[in-house]
């Protein structure tokens, strides 16, 4: 394998991997629409700017590159969004999963690992969760994923295309030797909510709900840095290389932290006070997800290295020195 067609690459997690793939000496292309990608992001890579649902578009990017292997990060993922707006999410992801899988047949590109999420699982039936358990969705961005590993299920048996289809559970942190971060408009998130108010650009954080059934009435979250998740991928792809056999994979540390110890790690990561305010629910949470990636670690040899001070430390780094993310 030398090159490597990143879908996404100019987003949050998709930016990390090419500046781990660049690193370790693969040749990079990025497909990218930047609808809510940067293309600052994007580093040691080529950058082709347009949209998976296009098929003449991605047509000439495999007949331009000679494609060995194909990671899919092209996607909406706002979980609220997806509910108020299912047609958006089912026609970006499924319609986007179509066209780049379409162009991999078509150029005998038989490699894919892809983003899938622990939305899947809907509520689980039991922590740690497990790939066998029970998927089960309970929003669009969760459905349209599950749909999406089915398709490639599909594929494999038709166009015998091999897959990992990684279901993350909290990515977070950054990469501060290259200078890259998480930057969405709006900002959904706890990690970068919680630093925005270190850096006085909100002027509290909203806990949503505190009466769940967990130790301190907040929700339990698995966060996994997004290097680590980086590397996860890698791993997978050389396994398919090696024509390891099909599968979800979790990816999570296997550790439940709420929502009041990250804004604490936070506190003590940042030296803020951190203003915290407890709110109602957010619709759509489940009160704990939390990953077994036994699989992933037998399977794959991966192993999570960063922990949850480490993530917020990264995460930090990139946010004080890019108060405005990327400016674009
Ligand atoms: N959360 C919160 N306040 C916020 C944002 C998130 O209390 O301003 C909670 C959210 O309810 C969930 C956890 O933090 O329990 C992680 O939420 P996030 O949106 O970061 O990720 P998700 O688990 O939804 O993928």
């Amino acid at each position: 394998m030398k090159t490597i067609l990143v879908a996404g690459g100019a987003g949050y997690i998709g930016s990390h991997m090419v500046a781990l793939l660049a690193e370790k000496g693969y040749d990079v292309v990025v497909v990218d629409n930047l609808a809510t990608g940067h293309r600052q992001a994007v580093k040691g890579a080529q950058l082709r700017v347009g949209d998976l649902r296009d098929a003449d578009f991605l047509e000439q990017v495999f007949t331009e590159f000679s494609v060995d292997g194909v990671i899919n990060f092209a996607a909406f993922s706002l979980v609220g969004e997806s509910v108020a707006d299912p047609l958006k999410y089912y026609d970006n992801n499924i319609a986007g999963a179509v066209g780049i899988l379409t162009a991999m047949k078509n150029h005998g590109v038989n490699k894919i690992v892809f983003s899938s999420t622990a939305a899947t699982y809907g509520e689980p039936e039991k922590q740690p969760i497990e790939e066998s358990d029970r998927t089960d969705p309970i929003n669009p961005y969760g459905a349209s994923k599950l749909a999406i590993e089915g398709l490639l299920r599909w594929c494999e048996g038709a166009y015998g295309i091999h897959y990992a289809a990684l279901r993350y559970f909290n990515a977070a942190g950054a990469d501060p030797t290259v200078g890259i971060g998480e930057d969405h408009h709006p900002e959904t998130h706890l990690i970068p909510i919680v630093l925005q108010c270190a850096l006085g650009k909100r002027d509290h954080v909203g806990i949503f709900g505190d009466d769940y059934p967990t130790p301190d009435g907040t929700c339990l979250r698995d966060y996994i840095h997004v290097r680590d998740l980086a590397e996860a991928h890698l791993l997978a792809l050389e396994y398919l290389d090696k024509g390891g056999q099909s599968g979800p994979f979790n990816l999570g540390c296997g550790d439940g932290y709420s929502v009041k110890e990250l804004i604490d790690t936070a506190r003590a990561v940042t030296g803020k006070p951190i203003p915290a305010v407890v709110e109602p629910r957010r619709a759509g949470d489940p009160p704990a997800l939390i990953a077994s990636s036994q699989k992933a670690q037998e399977v794959l040899g991966w192993k999570p290295r960063r922990d949850l001070r480490q993530i917020v430390a990264d995460a930090w780094d990139w946010h004080s020195s890019h108060p405005e993310g990327y400016g674009d």
